[in-house]
């Protein structure tokens, strides 16, 4: 888990930014992962909106802004069937974790109903240590030469991911002060 790996980056976040409120989502018990399930104008099944949110009946459902409504950061059911007629699917955000998440994961990949690119960033987001943390800071990391990805763009070695950190940090307490 993210929170038990990163002790040293404390100060840069642990946890998970929620794609609803945008708001820190603390452990895996307090996530949720969704998407909806609909059909497009052929009658064909289409599945879209992956996103990880903060999860309606966490107990830590307080740090959730959107608490007061209905779904908090879920989906509404209702909202979406008016929309487009989509179904709202989803599972608690620990099922994504670990070797048995790695397997749902892959399976989510195989077949090919949801687009593998969402499906890929979750999978990076919930099993890579330290993905979450450096993902939105790593282009800047990337244009002034912190690291050069070795593998591609978007897929990166822990040690790359470890040297995006201490960069940020640095950056972070230069700023500060
Ligand atoms: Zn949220």
């Amino acid at each position: 888990m993210l929170v038990n790996v990163m002790p040293r980056a404390k100060s840069i976040r642990s946890g998970w930014r929620c794609d609803s409120c945008g708001k820190l989502i603390s452990g895996l018990q307090a996530g949720w992962v969704e998407w909806l399930a609909a059909e497009d104008t052929k009658g064909k099944p289409k599945v879209s909106g992956l996103r990880l949110v903060h999860r309606r009946n966490a107990s830590q459902r307080n740090t959730s802004p959107r608490s007061r409504e209905p779904y908090g950061c879920q989906y509404n059911p209702r909202d979406e069937f008016r929309k487009n007629r989509g179904i709202v699917e989803g599972l608690a955000l620990d099922r994504f974790a670990g070797p048995d998440g790695l397997m749902l994961l892959l399976s989510m990949i195989a077949e090919h109903e949801l687009p593998a690119q969402e499906v890929i960033e979750l999978a990076k987001r919930v099993q890579i240590p330290g993905y979450e943390a450096v993902h939105e800071l790593v282009h800047d990391a990337v244009s002034e030469g912190v690291i050069a990805p070795s593998i591609s763009s978007g897929f990166y070695l822990q040690c790359e991911i470890w040297d995006v950190l201490r960069w940020a940090k640095y950056r972070t307490s230069t700023k500060a002060s």
